[in-house]
């Protein structure tokens, strides 16, 4: 196993704690109520995994974490991704929702909600995008104006996963509008039952069902100034930090829902007959496998040293967050996809889960930051480590045979190119 690997011993008894808790634990029935928005979210499975101490692994023992390493998280994640996208998101929230909270938050804050979240006694959501857009986070429309020691807060927040049973939201908004982006925003903590806050529950989703998913309206409402999470207009800087955990807990859940995909498919192959023989056999089913589970692995190898560059802080993290996003999300759409050919007819049936697995695979490409969103991030650090690096590597482009014809190498465009004649 590539596990055997990546991770050490205590990672891998990790694994196999947070295995044996998605096997035996987490009911079928939830799934399938879940699926059928039966449950608008699933406040039980959230607390039992606080009472086993598997909510925020990352953070310190002082707050009810266990003081571990994103490696370990990415390994127990995968576990969880077999369960899909909505449980695998109410597992990520709280590593998410205490990233800010843990590192910006002030000692009372962490008290009264980081520890709880820990717990799986509260139930925290984010609330970053907007009808007018997500992609754009400096564009945030949402105003808190600070009126005394209290903020009175106006806006629209849609795609909130727990609008609907979430006790509190950590809303970005925008403080300081006149400012440069990256002063202009505030992360703004706002508990579910305060005055002028309404939770429509509006979207019926393709997938990742019964996660409470909805848009929230902020009607005028007062926030005691002690609810500001790190200082004022420091928005942006909390954002680029929970982007980490953002990007690589969906990468690492990605992993969980494609393997168990391809499990599901493979086992399929090794039973079921087509022209009188088991369509394991054939070459474009097989292949299909193969293909499947050399992806697979692949991502899980780029997610785990991104794992690792976040653990070690080292200045690539943004570039492999945001690589280990996309390719493992995009690994997992082709995977879930393969699946279902693989299956054939009853594959697109609820006989089997790999329609809800594809439906469910499907959103992983859009939200935490598109993989449009990654490109941007990856290009943007790969030219920035590439025209800075200290120490470069051999220069290749002098290894050709007419290299030294530098009256060959143009590089102005046409205005550029004649002004020079
Ligand atoms: C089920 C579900 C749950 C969600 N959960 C949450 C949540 O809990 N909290 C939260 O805050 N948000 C959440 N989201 C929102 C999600 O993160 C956004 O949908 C996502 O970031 C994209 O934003 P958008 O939908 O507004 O699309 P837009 O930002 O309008 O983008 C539309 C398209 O344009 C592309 N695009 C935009 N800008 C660029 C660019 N510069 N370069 C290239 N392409 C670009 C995008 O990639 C996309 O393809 C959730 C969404 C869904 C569907």
């Amino acid at each position: 196993m590539l596990q055997d690997v990546l991770l050490t011993d205590e990672e891998r008894a990790l694994k196999q704690e947070v295995r044996d808790f998605v096997k035996n634990e987490v009911p079928s029935d939830l799934l399938k109520k879940m699926d059928k928005d039966e449950i608008t979210y699933p406040k039980e499975y959230v607390k039992a995994l606080g009472d086993r101490n598997l909510l925020g692994l990352r953070f310190s023992k002082q707050y009810g974490g266990r003081g571990l390493n994103w490696t370990a998280e990415v390994a127990a994640l995968e576990e969880i991704g077999v369960l899909g996208t909505a449980l695998g998101c109410a597992f990520a929230m709280p590593s998410i929702v205490g990233e800010a909270l843990y590192n910006f938050g002030t000692e009372e804050q962490k008290e009264k909600f980081l520890k709880p979240i820990l717990k799986g006694d509260f139930v925290s959501a984010e609330a970053l995008t907007e009808p007018r857009g997500g992609s754009d986070f400096f564009g945030a429309t949402t105003e808190a104006k600070l009126e005394g020691d209290c903020f009175i807060v106006k806006g629209q927040k849609r795609f909130v996963v727990a609008a609907n049973g979430a006790d509190f939201f950590i809303v970005y908004c925008k403080t300081n509008p006149e400012g440069k982006p990256q002063e202009r925003i505030s992360l703004i903590l706002i508990e579910a039952d305060r005055e002028g806050v309404e939770t429509k529950y509006l979207y019926q989703l393709l997938g990742t069902r019964g996660g409470g998913t909805g848009r929230l309206i902020f009607r005028d409402v007062k926030v005691p100034a002690s609810n500001l999470i790190g200082g004022l207009n420091q928005g942006a800087e909390i954002f680029n930090t929970m982007m980490v955990p953002e990007r690589l807990t969906s990468a690492a859940f990605a992993l969980g829902l494609a393997r168990a995909a391809i499990e599901v498919a493979a086992r399929y192959s090794n039973r079921r007959y087509a022209f009188g023989k088991n369509i394991r056999s054939f070459q474009g089913v097989s292949f299909k496998v193969a293909d499947a589970i050399t992806q697979l692995d692949a991502a899980r190898a780029l997610v785990h040293a991104a794992g690792k560059t976040a653990d070690n802080r080292l200045p690539s993290t943004r570039r492999l967050v945001s690589e280990a996003k996309k390719f493992a999300t995009d690994m997992c759409w082709d995977v879930c996809n393969l699946a279902m050919q693989i299956v054939g007819g009853i594959g697109y049936t609820n006989v089997f889960p790999i329609e809800r697995m594809v439906r469910d695979a499907r959103l992983t490409q859009i939200w935490t930051g598109s993989n449009e969103i990654m490109s941007l991030l990856i290009q943007h650090e790969y030219y920035r480590e590439l025209l800075n690096d200290p120490n470069p590597p051999r220069v290749s482009e002098l290894d050709a045979q007419e290299a030294h014809m530098e009256d060959e190498k143009v590089y102005e465009d046409a205005e550029m190119w004649t002004k020079g004649w």
